[in-house]
């Protein structure tokens, strides 16, 4: 853990807010549409299974999903929205138990994940001690939160969660701020930056602001991420191989997984490295 972060307050404890597949109806293989491309041999309308979903609700393909074409499934992280619509908002029940209740769970189920991915950066947020100005604020954004993730099906089709998402991110941005203000020498700002295949190896980047930065297929072999700020950076194809996120802020495992990266890469303890890497 880095000297930047401390254990994480509950609710949200990351625990909840990583995938538990066994707990949940395969609904990210249903509910989520997905077009033919690099990412996924076939195309998929929402609501419909995906032809290798089984009734056990595991994937018949799960440690085959690269080389069938599949990439897209090992990059995408539900954030426990998952089980949550599964055995919070509908009690446990499956959709092919009472196909009444699908269409309710697979609406639900990406509004859920929103809140569940707000939940992981406020919980990342009051782990950063430097971020105590705001942790008040944060604590009581995180109880709102966590009780709208446990409404019903139609209160959470409801939501109007872009604009919970733009009151939340004043507060991450605080946050991220006040961390980063902690790093010792010039820190970088490259926010919602073009960088988009830039060469970046062996770059100093630490407590740079990445926040939404254009990072696919950057060259970031050796870099220094230390504490830089990452919320919403798109990461996919950057070439992470030996690279410092020590502390990384904001950091998801959906970035991680959709980047790559090697054995010598350091990651935040919150996070698993790769199977692919
Ligand atoms: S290939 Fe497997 S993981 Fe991907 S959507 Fe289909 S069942 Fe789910």
């Amino acid at each position: 853990m880095s000297p930047q972060h401390e254990a994480p307050a509950s609710p949200g404890d990351r625990k909840d807010l990583r995938a538990d597949c066994s707990s949940c109806f395969g609904l990210c293989c249903v509910a989520l549409p997905f077009a033919r491309s690099a990412d996924f041999a076939a195309d998929k309308p929402a609501g419909r299974p995906c032809s290798h979903l089984r009734n056990d609700f595991r994937c018949g393909i799960h440690e085959r999903l690269r080389d069938e074409g599949y990439p897209g499934c090992t990059v995408f992280d539900c954030f426990g929205a998952g089980q949550k619509v599964s055995q919070v908002t509908f009690g446990g029940t499956d959709w092919r138990q009472a196909p009444e209740t699908a269409r309710g769970m697979f609406e639900a189920f990406p509004v859920m994940r929103q809140l569940q991915e707000l939940l992981w950066y406020i919980t990342e947020a009051l782990a950063l001690p430097p971020a105590r100005p705001v942790h008040k604020e944060l604590r009581r954004a995180l109880a709102r939160i966590d009780g709208l993730t446990r409404g019903s099906a139609e209160s959470l089709v409801e939501l109007d969660v872009n604009a919970l998402r733009g009151e939340i991110n004043v507060l991450l941005l605080r946050a991220g701020e006040l961390a980063r203000a902690h790093v010792p020498g010039r820190r970088k700002n490259h926010r919602g930056a073009d960088l988009v295949g830039a060469r970046l190896s062996g770059a100093d980047l630490r407590g740079a602001s990445l926040r939404g930065a254009l990072l696919v297929a950057a060259d970031l072999k050796g870099a220094d991420l230390r504490d830089a700020d990452l919320i919403g950076a798109d990461l996919r194809d950057a070439d992470l191989s030996g690279a410092d996120l020590t502390g990384a802020l904001f950091l998801t495992q959906a970035q991680v997984n959709a980047a790559r990266g090697d054995a010598t890469t350091v990651l935040p303890p919150a996070l698993d490295r790769p199977a692919h890497w």
